[in-house]
C-alpha cells in the first residue's frame, strides 16, 4: 500500500435492499477505512437497470444513514458515468486489449466449457467476427498463466484467466457495461487504494486486476471479508430471500454485526455514536475469521 492517504469505498448495487451481509461488509469496510484514519466513499452501482429495483438506491442511502455511517463527498452514480467506461474502452480497443465479438449465449453454450464464473469463452472471435456476423460485445484478451491476488484477510490466491475465465466482457449485448470494467474505472478514477468487500468477489479479482493492468493503472490493496450464509450454508442474497436490515434497531443489529466480525462490542453502550467509537478504536483485521459466517441473530 502507497503511503498515500488511505481511500477505501463501499460499492452496492441497487439490486436489493440492504441486508445483513451487505451491512457486515458496510461495516468492516468502513472500519478499516476510518481506523487508519482514511477516507470512505459510497459509489450506487447502477448500471444494470432490468436488475435493479425501484428505490432501492434512496432505501440502502436512507439506511446507511440511520446507522451512523458518514461518507466523504457526494455520492457517486455509475449511471452518470457513462463516459468514463467508454474512453476506457475505446483506450482497450486502440491498444489491442479488447475486440468485438458476435457470439451469442446459446452458441456459447453449445461450443464452451464450463469454468469458475460459467462458462469459459472459446475464443471464437479474437481474430475477429466470421463474415456477416456483427459485433454484439466487448471482451477483453486474457492471457495464459497465473494471475495471483495477494488478499489481507484470504491469503494468497491464483487463477489462470484464459483458462478459468476466458476472455470476459466489458460492454454487453444489450449495450450495459459490465461490472468488471466499471468497476476498476471507478475505483482507479476516484483513487480508491484498497478494496474491502465480500468474499464472493474474490473469483472477480483476476479480472480486475487484468482490467488495471491492461489499462496501465496501478491495482489497489483487496481485502475480502467473509460471506455470510444462512443456516442452509447459502449466501445471503436477494436469490436466498434475505430479508432487509430494518433501521429501528440499529444499535443492536451493529452490535450482531460486529460480533459476527470477531469483535464482541462492549457489554455496555449506550448510542449509536459511543458504539461507532468504541468500534473505530478497537477495530483489528486479525479478528476477523475468514470462512463463512452462518448468520444467526442480526
Ligand atoms: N456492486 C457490487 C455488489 O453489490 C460490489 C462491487 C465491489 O465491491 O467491488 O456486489
Amino acid at each position: 500500500m502507497s503511503k498515500s492517504l488511505y481511500r477505501g469505498r463501499f460499492a452496492p448495487s441497487p439490486t436489493g435492499l440492504l441486508h445483513a451481509g451487505s451491512l457486515c461488509t458496510a461495516v468492516g469496510s468502513y472500519l478499516e477505512a476510518r481506523s487508519r484514519g482514511g477516507e470512505w466513499l459510497l459509489r450506487m452501482e447502477d448500471l444494470d437497470p432490468p436488475r435493479e429495483v425501484a428505490g432501492a438506491a434512496d432505501d440502502i442511502l436512507r439506511t446507511l444513514e440511520a446507522f451512523g455511517f458518514e461518507w466523504d463527498g457526494e455520492v457517486v452514480y455509475q449511471s452518470r458515468r457513462h463516459h468514463l467506461y467508454r474512453a476506457a474502452l475505446q483506450q482497450l480497443i486502440a491498444s489491442g486489449h479488447a475486440y468485438v465479438c458476435c457470439c451469442t449465449r446459446k452458441e456459447i453454450a453449445a461450443r464452451a466449457q464450463r469454468g469458475l464464473d460459467g462458462y469459459v469463452y472459446p475464443g471464437t472471435c479474437r481474430r475477429g467476427c466470421p463474415d456477416g456476423r456483427e459485433g454484439r460485445a466487448w471482451r477483453l484478451r486474457t492471457r495464459d498463466g497465473d494471475r495471483v491476488v495477494m488478499d489481507r484477510l484470504q491469503g494468497e490466491s491464483r487463477q489462470n484467466l484464459a483458462r478459468d475465465i476466458g476472455d470476459f466482457v466489458l460492454l454487453r449485448a444489450d449495450g450495459f457495461w459490465a461490472y468488471q470494467l466499471a468497476v476498476v474505472v471507478d475505483d482507479a478514477d476516484q483513487g480508491i487504494n484498497d478494496i474491502v468487500r465480500g468474499a464472493d468477489l474474490l473469483v472477480s479479482t483476476p479480472r480486475q486486476l487484468q482490467v488495471y493492468d491492461s489499462l496501465g493503472l496501478a491495482p489497489p490493496d483487496y481485502c475480502h471479508l467473509p460471506v455470510l450464509t444462512n443456516a442452509a450454508g447459502e449466501k445471503l442474497s436477494k436469490q436466498t430471500l434475505a430479508p432487509a436490515i430494518c433501521v429501528d434497531d440499529a444499535a443492536r443489529q451493529l452490535r450482531a454485526a460486529l460480533t459476527l466480525l470477531g469483535h464482541p462490542p462492549p457489554p455496555e453502550c449506550g448510542s449509536l455514536d459511543e458504539l461507532w467509537r468504541w468500534a473505530i478504536a478497537s477495530w483489528s483485521l486479525s479478528r476477523v475469521p475468514r470462512g463463512p459466517l452462518v448468520l444467526s441473530d442480526i
